[in-house]
């Protein structure tokens, strides 16, 4: 679902933020990116959605080659990944409904379908009694879980998340994870990119380790979801 080739990315100023980067992740994985500050996770996951181009290399999503995408077509691309950032970048001048709508408005659904697909995923993490609130009455947690209800709203094959549990205690970092979970285990591919190291090892699952760019070998793999 997720594919590098030997991606390298250089920042203007010649900083090498990726270098040499090659990985697969399969269709329905769930996978943790981890590594120092400035390792690069967020410039992966951004090559990932299209926010940044490699410098060299080349990244596959679904099956298509993002340096084949034009940019008018970008939006389309993006609506297939769904993104879960650190400090959730909700609008604080709207409810929780119309946070989690948003992405429906932009594509043009039908107020209908949009009411329907909103509660569907406010349902899943379990703020559905919370729709007419605004995010400033919710808790940290919850305003995650808005942030999240939001990246799955249309139903993408892919979820990135870059931090998600950063500014929350382990209790619920720990439930967040487990949010990440069930959506995985419909089908979803989830890439998630934490330092929270005690947390993710817990989780068992594939971890890729970056270290000033470069993905460390030895990608810890638990044997029950191995795929070699
Ligand atoms: P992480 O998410 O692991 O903290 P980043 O991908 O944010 O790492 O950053 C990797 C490196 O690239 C860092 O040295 C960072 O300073 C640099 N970097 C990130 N974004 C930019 C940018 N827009 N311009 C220049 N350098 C950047
Ligand atoms: P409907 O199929 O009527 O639209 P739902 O919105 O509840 O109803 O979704 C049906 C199933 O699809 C649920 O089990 C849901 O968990 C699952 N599903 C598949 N992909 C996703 C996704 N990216 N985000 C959320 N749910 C998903």
């Amino acid at each position: 679902m997720i594919h590098f080739q030997n991606v390298c990315k250089r920042y203007q100023g010649g900083h090498e933020a990726l270098a040499g980067v090659t990985f697969h992740l399969q269709r329905g994985e769930m996978a943790f990116l981890t590594g120092h500050s400035g390792a690069g996770k967020s410039t992966l996951l951004k090559l990932v959605m299209l926010m940044e181009r490699p410098s060299e290399g080349r990244v596959l999503v679904g099956g298509q080659y993002l340096d084949r995408v034009p940019a008018r077509q970008i939006p389309y691309i993006r609506r297939h990944i769904g993104v879960v950032f650190q400090n959730h970048q909700l609008l604080f001048d709207r409810t929780v409904f119309d946070n989690v709508a948003l992405p429906l408005e932009v594509m043009g659904t039908s107020p209908r379908e949009v009411g329907r697909r909103v509660r569907a995923a406010l349902d899943k993490v379990g703020l559905l009694s919370k729709e007419r609130l605004n995010p400033v009455q919710l808790s940290g947690g919850e305003q995650q879980r808005v942030g999240i209800a939001r990246a799955v709203v249309n139903k993408p094959p892919v979820l990135l998340a870059d931090e998600p549990t950063g500014n929350l205690d382990p209790e619920l970092s720990s439930d967040i994870m487990h949010l990440f979970e069930q959506f995985n285990q419909v089908g979803v591919t989830v890439l998630i990119a934490s330092h929270d190291i005690a947390l993710i090892r817990h989780l068992g699952r594939r971890v890729m380790t970056l270290a000033n760019g470069q993905l460390r070998s030895g990608d810890f793999m638990p044997r029950e979801n191995s795929l070699y």
